[in-house]
């Protein structure tokens, strides 16, 4: 049992663990407000946060409240605490898409790839089948080959998300899904997420393709690519609400470049495989709201 709490929260006099299902331990901190959480700044994501707050999707994003100094040489961004109206929330962290790295960052690892041995090994205590004969007889494998493999052990290249972390009202949580692959894995810990609130499938079903509807007309979402931004969901006795997340690698595309977000990748096309993600998710959250 993994437990993250950075910090103890307080909200109208009442306290509570703050719930960090992702990300370094040090990336997060209260904010000076009511209701707010301060998050390390990294330009893209402020960038992003700055357009979302004029565009179409901005009711399903965390509020932006602008940068804050807190005297330590960093800045941080000042976001709504998505926590603050739930007493004893459920909270699972999705990150979407078929692939979680930029394009740069493949072509960064391309550069002079070396052969590098603690990436076999890591591989192959995941799947001993993994390496190819070439990269048994080397023992190694390079970074970029490595990055394109851990996309497949988890349902990140085939269902276009994966659960990254979950955290339960009596307490138990779990960041243990990197080799959650198949519908069936997933449904299974989707299905655990939500046992015992019955009203939870429906609602999370209707936000889900609320914001699938909005999405349709964003203009952010039409000239962004989406990596290793996340689906948070939060629910309890009362509520079920599921907001967009992370945009650190929310980045514009080029010019000359457009998206559907439906379509597998391949090198170069900039596609981020989010609505290929929210319709599989779409499709599970239905069957377990007709369970
Ligand atoms: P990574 O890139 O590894 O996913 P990160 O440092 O970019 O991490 P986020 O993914 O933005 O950080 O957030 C990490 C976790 O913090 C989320 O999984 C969620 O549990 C929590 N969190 C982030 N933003 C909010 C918010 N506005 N309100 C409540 N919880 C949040
Ligand atoms: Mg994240
Ligand atoms: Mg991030």
């Amino acid at each position: 049992v993994v437990q993250w709490t950075p910090f103890i929260q307080t909200y109208k006099r009442h306290k509570y663990p703050w719930v960090q299902l992702a990300g370094h331990q040090g990336n997060f901190k209260a904010g000076d407000k009511q209701g707010t959480i301060l998050k390390k700044l990294c330009l893209a994501e402020q960038r992003a946060l700055e357009r979302l707050m004029k565009d179409k999707l901005e009711p399903y994003v965390p509020r932006y409240l602008g940068l804050v100094d807190k005297g330590d040489q960093e800045q941080y961004l000042e976001l709504q605490d998505l926590l603050s109206n739930f007493t004893a929330p459920c909270v699972m962290d999705i990150k979407m898409g078929v692939r979680t790295y930029l394009e740069e960052e493949l072509a960064k690892a391309r550069v002079k790839p070396k052969l590098r041995k603690d990436m076999f090994e890591k591989m192959v205590q995941i799947d001993p089948n993994a390496p190819s004969d070439a990269e048994q007889r080397a023992q190694a494998v390079t970074k970029p080959r490595y990055m394109v493999w851990r996309e497949t052990i988890s349902s990140t290249a085939t269902l276009g998300f994966r659960i990254e972390g979950v955290k339960k009202s009596d307490g138990t949580s779990s960041k243990d899904f990197k080799t959650t692959r198949t519908q069936e894995q997933v449904l299974e810990s989707l299905a655990s997420f939500v046992q015992g609130y019955d009203h939870a499938p429906a609602r999370y079903l209707k936000r889900l393709k609320e914001i699938r509807a909005t999405l349709e007309s964003s203009e952010f979402f039409k000239s962004h690519e989406l990596i290793g931004s996340s689906l948070l969901f939060v629910h309890n006795e009362d509520d079920a609400v599921v907001w967009l997340i992370d945009f650190a690698k929310s980045i514009p595309l080029p010019d000359d470049v457009v998206v559907t977000h439906k379509v597998p990748w391949v090198e170069g096309s900039h596609e981020d495989g989010y609505l290929i993600g929210l319709d599989n998710l779409i499709a599970l959250m239905t069957t377990l709201d007709s369970q």
